[in-house]
């Protein structure tokens, strides 16, 4: 495996830097776009420019780090011949987390975040000086967005309505935007009749399910993925704990 696998472990990390690189190469879009929402008092449009600006620079911060997560996994299975992949995410939350302690928790220490509102600042103030910066923090935010999170996962079923199980190979109806395990809808549509279409199996919903309208899910497959391997750690942790 280790070939192929470091070869491809090296592959993401190259594309998650050129990600960060072109979040960057668009600062100046942002500053830009700030300055004059400034100059023409636009204060709410100036607001959500800024908070995009620092989605921005969290998103940045998160490739490079999650870069360097995998350039340190590629490393190690060179050199013990086994990959650790599987702590991957759990290592790239830590490193995350400490590089966000480094910098303090706070927007008002990022180098590209002061340079941001130094333009906005001198805008109206060409010839003062500007006062220090409120103390925005990148944790709070973060806190705010893991609820989102999970209170979307809340809302999105990871169960089939057919076989009532968690869905294998998720796929979504393009009409209806309901989504199944994908043998069993198809087996569900081949037995309606003998057609190519069934009326969709979810209790209210009228559409027609047409074979060629299946979505492969690749948003619900991460998720499944993600959850399962949440309850495996959950299963490793509770039998640590056992012992
Ligand atoms: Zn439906």
């Amino acid at each position: 495996m280790s070939h192929s696998t470091v070869a491809k472990l090296h592959a993401l990390v190259d594309e998650y830097e050129a990600l960060a690189r072109s979040l960057r190469e668009n600062h100046n879009n942002f500053v830009e776009c700030a300055c004059d929402l400034e100059e023409i008092e636009a204060d709410d449009e100036l607001a959500a420019v800024d908070s995009a600006f620092k989605e921005t620079l969290k998103e940045e911060q998160t490739l490079l780090v999650n870069a360097a997560t995998l350039r340190d996994i590629a490393e190690d299975t060179i050199a013990t011949n086994t990959t650790s992949i599987d702590v991957y995410e759990q290592q790239c939350k830590e490193r995350l987390a400490m590089a966000l302690r480094r910098c303090g928790h706070e927007f008002s220490r990022s180098e590209p975040y002061k340079d941001f509102r130094q333009k906005i600042w001198e805008v109206k103030h060409p010839d003062q000086i500007m006062p220090p910066l409120s103390t925005a923090a990148y944790n709070d935010e973060e806190e705010e967005e893991d609820d989102d999170i999970i209170e979307m996962a809340q809302h999105v079923s990871l169960i089939c309505p057919l076989t009532t199980m968690i869905m294998e190979d998720p796929v979504t109806s393009a009409s209806c935007k309901h989504s199944f395990s994908k043998r069993a809808i198809v087996e569900y549509i081949q037995r309606y009749q003998g057609s190519e279409r069934a009326p969709c199996p979810v209790t209210g919903c009228s559409r027609m399910i047409v074979e060629s309208d299946l979505v492969r899910n690749r948003w619900l497959e991460r998720k499944i993925l993600r959850e399962s391997e949440m309850r495996e750690q959950r299963v490793r942790v509770d039998s640590e704990h056992a012992y």
